[in-house]
């Protein structure tokens, strides 16, 4: 059952390394994700833009673009890639 979008806690307690550096708090956020550690440190990935752009969203309840499109279990919009 879907929770709602206000209720994800993953870009505040979660984070997944890629192999090529890529930084994502999930495993459903979009492609490029909120980093990557061959550019930037982990401090400055964890505190940057995007991630808190992604976490006023969440916040705000408001789906962000990189959350669109994945079947999370926050996300209750329609999935367009199912
Ligand atoms: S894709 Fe889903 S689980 Fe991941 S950050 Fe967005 S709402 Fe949270």
């Amino acid at each position: 059952m879907k929770k709602p979008y206000s209720e994800c806690r993953f870009p505040w307690e979660n984070v997944q390394i890629m192999a090529d550096g890529v930084v994502k708090p999930c495993c459903w956020i979009d492609g490029a994700g909120v980093g990557n550690l061959n550019l930037n440190s982990f401090e400055e990935v964890w505190n940057g833009g995007k991630m808190q752009v992604l976490r006023e969203y969440i916040e705000r309840g408001e789906v962000h673009q990189m959350c669109k499109r994945r079947p999370c279990p926050y996300n209750t919009e329609p999935h367009f890639d199912l």
